[in-house]
């Protein structure tokens, strides 16, 4: 796309002043569907219900969407799934410069909502997925679905020690995209392995003085590129075999006990911030009831396919993911599950069902 074939438009997120690129070349983009609206305790039916509204569900949306079903995403108060608390996002195809994770869920959700989904900023608060149509409830509406597209995603997990919670707000953080600003020029450190980790630890090298990247063993799960410039930046210094026993202050954070995976003894490290970057845990809770899981939490779906346990409900992206876990298999995921609830609508069409399948999944 030439740069006259582009215009900016500034948008507010999650508190932050975007500027994205909007299409200007002669492309029409239809205005955003409303939400639904219900007469007083009327539900609102549809033929797809997507919950969730990271890449994979609103890449979900705009293959419903483009496919004539109307679809209706219930995205969560806080919408937009793990890449609204992503900075830099540099191997989504098609951003060649990169581009930052909030600005990139603008753009999926402005592709949905042109093709007509309509998008409810709800959290869903209780299904039942015992008969059709499935039934969900959010924000005081009953939706009513033929089918439902589960792509809750997953959330940070915490060190879980009782100085991180009090400290929580102040000093500690698991956003480095919402919180490293606060933390220019002082030292700070980043507590996981991973490319989350690593990721942050370079972010946060825009803002700090140093960055201190704390790690309990002796070699990191990250990519391999992250680790080189991780290791290569001047203002990361490397602890590795080290586990936080307490994070230090009383109303913001002065230092880190470290314990020593390699040997023994502790050591102090004084930083004024900490972001914690050790993973994420499954957003199941609602589906638990209904929906099978695996050893590690995360949704169970066909394999071959998005099919869950449950006839005509699919599930995609990070909630049954935690191999990959990246915003374009999400977003590919979202596409097949998309596919599959279309395929399977036309099925019911052809064969319509003599009773539901559906039962809650008893084993826990
Ligand atoms: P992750 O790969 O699961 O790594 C979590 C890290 O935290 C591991 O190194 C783990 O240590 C450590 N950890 C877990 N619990 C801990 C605890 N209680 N105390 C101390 N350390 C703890 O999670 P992630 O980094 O969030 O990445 C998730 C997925 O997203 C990965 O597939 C990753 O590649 C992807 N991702 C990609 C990008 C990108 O490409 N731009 C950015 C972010 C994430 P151990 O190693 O000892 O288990």
């Amino acid at each position: 796309m030439s740069d006259n074939a582009t215009a900016k438009t500034k948008t507010s997120l999650a508190g932050l002043n975007l500027t994205f690129l909007a299409p200007t070349d002669g492309a029409q983009t239809a205005p955003a569907a409303p939400p639904p609206q219900t007469a007083a305790g009327k539900p609102v039916e549809a033929r797809v219900v997507i919950v969730g509204s990271g890449p994979a569900g609103l890449t979900a949306a705009i293959y419903a969407a483009r496919a004539n079903l109307a679809p209706v995403v219930i995205g969560g108060v806080v919408g937009g799934g793990q890449l609204m608390i992503t900075s830099d996002v540099e191997n989504y195809p098609g951003f060649p410069d990169g581009i930052q994770g909030p600005e990139l869920m603008a753009l999926f959700r402005a592709q949905a909502e042109k093709f007509g989904a309509r998008i409810v900023d709800a959290d869903v608060d209780r299904v039942d997925l015992g008969s059709r149509p499935f039934r969900l409830w959010a924000d005081g509406v009953e939706y009513r679905a033929e089918t439902v597209i589960v792509a809750t995603g997953a959330e940070a997990l915490w060190l879980g020690i009782e100085s991180e919670t009090r400290l929580r707000g102040r000093g500690v953080s698991a956003c480095a995209t919402c919180d490293g600003f606060f933390f220019r020029d002082k030292e700070i450190a980043v507590v996981g392995g991973g490319d989350s980790a690593l990721e942050e630890a370079l972010y946060l090298t825009r803002f700090a003085s140093k960055v201190h990247l704390i790690h309990r063993r002796d070699a990191f799960r990250g990519s391999r590129i992250m680790q080189d410039r991780a290791a290569n930046h001047p203002k990361v210094e490397l602890h590795l075999n080290r586990t936080i026993e307490e994070v230090l202050g009383a109303d913001h954070v002065d230092a880190l006990r470290l314990g020593k995976t390699d040997g023994p003894g502790e050591e102090r490290l004084a930083i004024q911030g900490l972001f914690v970057a050790i993973g994420h845990r499954p957003n199941v809770a609602v589906f638990r009831d209904w929906l099978e899981t695996d050893e590690k939490g995360y949704l169970r779906n066909g394999g071959a396919t998005t099919a869950s346990n449950i006839d005509g409900v699919f599930v995609a992206g990070d909630v049954d993911d935690h191999r990959y876990r990246q915003a374009v298999t999400a977003a590919g995921e979202g596409c097949r599950a998309a596919i599959d609830a279309e395929r399977w609508l036309e099925s019911q069409e052809t064969h319509p069902p003599r009773a539901t399948t559906a039962g809650a999944v008893t084993a826990r």
